[in-house]
């Protein structure tokens, strides 16, 4: 029987009711500007500061070194622009990041060379992990940041964010990693692992689009990305989003309470998807099979389309993404899976299946009837395989 599977949790996820009723209020009620001094405001003002609490307490963190953002992208570009335009003026003007991240990062850093700045994108090794001795060999005097993502949104792969974070404070390099994947669903704390910058976004953890944070360890000095009132400490202006912002502070507070209840069952049905999706002949797993996202799968099929696959699974119920979610629509091969040494037409083959606690057995088993005929059919249709095939 047809079902719908909703499996592209990494491109965005369902909001929770909790999260949705928690908004309510300030989407109708309590319209009052958290910057006004009557009591409508206030209570406007107190859930904010309630918002920023939840997200500072989740990544270990103080409340003033909470910044909220309109989303995960806006929070990247303050960080490495804001860091870049600082330490720029005392001359440092050079950033090192690494090929997989996201495009939030890599075409900031590409808007940051062509304004002069030398940019050092490290490859990763073939399981998708960054090579620490390859990290600490790039850095050099005139860097300024190195900007590691946490978690990879293709390929699920977790980075060792702790030791890096140990690296460039013990070569006085700022840190930011963009962990919109992570939050939610690893433990996080931005003091212990080293972390000086922070990226997170709410609508990867059951929270509204539209809202996210920055991270900005006290101390750390960079100007604005948007000037005009004195919202949000003086440092992003803008009336404040009161509903998306309170929305924020309770996903993030549910998702990080669920992690320990939720974290072992994600894993048992990531793995045997893998498992089971490994069956089919000339597939491989991208990414590290142990240091991935709890909800990550990612599995090339040789021979076939990526996106004629995801139109099959469409017609049967599941949604699911080829590649990164933000470039869906382009039919270049995913850059992530490029990183990591995929040919042209083994990345194009690609598929990932991002699940969240919202996911059940039941979807994994419909997943695991629908997905291998779809695949054979489109073989028995590609001149690609035939060719395959007979390579053995
Ligand atoms: N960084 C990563 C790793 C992401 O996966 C995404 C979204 O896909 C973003 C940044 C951008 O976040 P937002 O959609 O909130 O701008």
């Amino acid at each position: 029987m047809k079902r719908f599977v909703y499996a592209d949790n990494a491109a965005t996820t369902k909001i929770s009711d909790s999260v949705f009723q928690s908004m309510v209020p300030f989407l109708t009620e309590q319209y009052g500007n958290a910057s006004s001094l009557y009591s409508l405001a206030r209570e406007s003002r107190r859930a904010v500061e309630a918002a920023r609490e939840k997200v500072a307490k989740t990544l270990g963190a103080e409340s003033r070194e909470i910044y909220f953002t309109s989303c995960g992208t806006e929070s990247d570009n303050w960080a490495l622009k804001g860091t870049a335009l600082a330490m720029g003026a005392k001359g440092k003007k050079h950033i090192v990041t690494t090929a997989f991240e996201h495009h939030a990062i890599l075409h900031t850093c590409q808007a940051l060379e062509k304004q002069g700045f030398e940019v050092t994108y490290l490859p990763v090794e073939p399981n998708g992990i960054l090579s620490l001795d390859k990290l600490r060999a790039a850095i050099r005097p005139d860097t300024a940041l190195v900007s590691v993502m946490y978690a990879n949104n293709e390929i699920g792969t977790i980075q060792p964010i702790p030791e890096i974070g140990a690296i460039c404070k013990e070569k006085g390099v700022l840190f930011h990693t963009d962990a919109v994947q992570a939050v939610g669903s690893l433990h996080i704390n931005v003091k212990e692992q080293n972390i000086d910058m922070l990226s997170l976004s709410a609508h990867k953890l059951h929270g509204p689009k539209g809202v996210g944070a920055l991270y900005l360890r006290k101390g750390i000095r960079i100007p604005n990305l948007i000037d005009g009132g004195a919202q949000e400490m003086g440092k992003r202006a803008g009336t404040e989003n009161n509903a998306y912002i309170v929305g924020l502070g309770t996903a993030i507070e549910e998702a990080t309470a669920l992690i320990e209840e939720k974290t072992p069952k994600l894993i048992a049905m990531r793995d045997r998807l893998i498992e089971n999706l490994l069956k089919i002949p000339h597939t491989r797993l991208n990414g590290d099979p142990v240091k991935r996202l709890p909800g990550n799968v990612n599995i090339s099929f040789e021979g076939i389309e990526g996106e004629s696959l995801l139109l099959m699974l469409d017609m049967q119920g599941i949604c699911a993404s080829s590649g990164s979610a933000c470039t869906s629509g382009s039919l270049d091969p995913s850059h992530v899976l490029l990183a990591i040494g995929l040919p042209h037409e083994v990345a194009h083959g690609s598929l990932r299946l991002s699940l969240s606690d919202m996911n059940t057995e039941e979807d994994v088993d419909y997943i695991l009837q629908v997905l291998p005929p779809i695949v054979e059919r489109l073989r028995s249709m590609s001149p690609l395989w035939e060719r395959i095939r007979q390579q053995g």
